[in-house]
């Protein structure tokens, strides 16, 4: 049987070999390190977690990423399985020995008589007799590969820095308070004239804000990403509050063409803007609100919106360097490149955030290639589960605007705004008591998770995609 090439030994790639070697097929796993560095990796191990050594929470009953993990298990990841055994003790977040995990990691494909491991880089795309590869190679793809697949996919389709704006639930944003309006009212491609919801800022507001916004804690950037050109041309609003008072009025908050239905007679002095971000309509992404501030100063800043005073974040700001497409456009179900199905893409390359979320979508790839090797017929992993809400973000779920600015396909973390809403939210407790706040939104948590591990009992029990033990 013919190989099926995996590029990048990181989180993804070394899931997707694993995948396709335990479902009997030949792999080639191809890792540049130590031939060629990356800017942030430190050693030759696969696998290797550049910076924190957490894997988040382990809470699968009441955490998206809990859940991603126990489904990864039931999976047979062996991303998890390292994890698991190299585990040091962290409360509730799953952390690992970050050279116990890549030794144990790399052992394993070593040992494996279907992978062979070569240590070279690919500088081009894959040549064409490699009839199946799966690209991994991160946020830090090599320059001679990354110039290969922006060739081969646009020019607009590659992005090397990512500006995260915050994204919010909408069911946490205020509506008493804001209200749904496009500017002048125009309907774009696809709205109706009211797509956005619009928060109004007084000018006292206005200017405690953009106090809050230089005085706020940022996050520095990397020394070698500091020297990257991508960045310019996409400020974050702390950099462009401090350019001047008014540059955030006259750009991403500015009250022009818009109406406050609760106050119609008080123009705001500022106003600032939430697009929604997905098909589901269950999240909302500020628009042009890319920003370095720290998480925590993030959360303390924006709840000083009117509006979002009680916001919750499905994922917050940043800016970084990257890699990563246009997924939405460019990938079809199973991750394979439109334009060239022979090509799979995995990892952070697809537009997903983290170590967990890259080696889960490694993990898709893996078995989606080992499938079609196999001759067998593959389903994606339903909506429902927290591997089929990742996979939705990346090939379809996201809704592309047209606005000035980055594109609006940004990385994502796995999220419960990813999930499609509950047929019915449970509304009583066990003891028949009607829930309220925190209560109500635990035990929706509760459902949306217990329903993701029944719906991927499913998908495993169909047999297209029986779990590795
Ligand atoms: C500086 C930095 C810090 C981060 N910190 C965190 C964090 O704390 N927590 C978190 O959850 N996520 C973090 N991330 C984000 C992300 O989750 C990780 O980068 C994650 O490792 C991505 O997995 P991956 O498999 O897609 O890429 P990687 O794990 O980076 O793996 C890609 C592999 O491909 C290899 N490669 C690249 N080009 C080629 C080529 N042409 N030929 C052959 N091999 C090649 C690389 O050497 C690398 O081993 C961070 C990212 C960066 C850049």
């Amino acid at each position: 049987m013919r190989p099926i090439h995996v590029i990048g030994g990181g989180l993804a790639g070394t899931e997707a070999a694993w995948q396709i070697a335990h479902r009997g097929a030949p792999v080639v796993l191809h890792e540049m390190r130590p031939v060629r560095a990356t800017a942030a990796h430190k050693t030759d191990g696969l696998a290797e977690l550049v910076c924190s050594n957490s894997f988040r929470s382990d809470d699968c009953a009441t955490n998206a990423i809990g859940l991603l993990h126990e489904e990864m298990r039931r999976l047979g990841s062996l991303v998890m399985r390292a994890a698991d055994a190299n585990q040091v003790p962290a409360g509730g977040a799953l952390a690992v020995d970050r050279d116990g995990f890549s030794a144990a990691v790399t052992s394993t494909l070593a040992a494996h008589p279907l992978v062979e491991i070569v240590r070279e880089e690919i500088a081009g795309l894959p040549p064409a007799d490699w009839d199946s590869a799966i690209v991994a190679t991160g946020p830090l793809t090599s320059p001679a590969l990354a110039e290969a697949i922006r060739a081969a996919t646009g020019e607009d389709a590659l992005a090397f820095f990512d500006a995260i704006a915050p994204i919010v639930h909408r069911d946490s944003i205020d509506l008493d308070t804001a209200w749904f309006q496009s500017r002048y009212d125009k309907a774009g491609p696809g709205g109706d004239g009211a797509d956005y919801i619009n928060c109004p800022l007084s000018r006292e507001q206005y200017d405690a804000f953009v106090d809050a916004l230089i005085a706020g804690d940022k996050v520095s950037f990397h020394e070698w990403e500091a020297v990257t050109p991508y960045f310019d041309g996409c400020l974050p609003i702390e950099v462009m509050a401090e350019r001047g008072r008014e540059t955030l009025r006259h750009g991403p908050m500015k009250p022009v063409g818009l109406t406050n239905p609760h106050a119609p007679q008080t123009k705001p002095y500022a106003v600032v803007q939430l697009r929604q971000d997905n098909r589901l309509g269950t999240l909302y992404n500020m628009v042009g609100f890319q920003t370095k501030l720290k998480h925590g100063e993030q959360v303390r800043i924006l709840r000083t919106i009117p509006g979002l005073h009680n916001a919750e974040f499905a994922r917050l700001g940043g800016l970084h360097r990257n890699t990563f497409l246009n997924s939405p456009k460019l990938l079809d179900p199973t991750l394979r490149l439109n334009a060239a199905p022979r090509l799979r893409f995995a990892g952070q390359i697809t537009g997903c955030e983290g170590y967990v979320e890259s080696a889960a979508v490694g993990l898709m790839a893996g078995r989606f290639a080992a499938a079609e090797r196999l001759g067998e017929t593959t389903a994606p992993p339903p909506a429902t589960t927290a591997h089929g809400a990742l996979l939705a973000h990346i090939t379809g779920g996201h809704i592309e605007t047209i606005d000035a600015g980055p594109r609006s396909f940004q990385p994502m973390n796995v999220n419960f705004g990813l999930f499609p809403p509950l047929a019915q939210a449970p509304t009583r407790g066990p003891d028949g008591e009607r829930l309220r706040g925190p209560a109500k939104t635990l035990a929706k948590k509760r459902a949306l998770t217990a329903r993701a591990l029944d719906d991927l009992a499913g998908w495993i029990g169909s047999g297209r995609m029986a779990a590795a033990e």
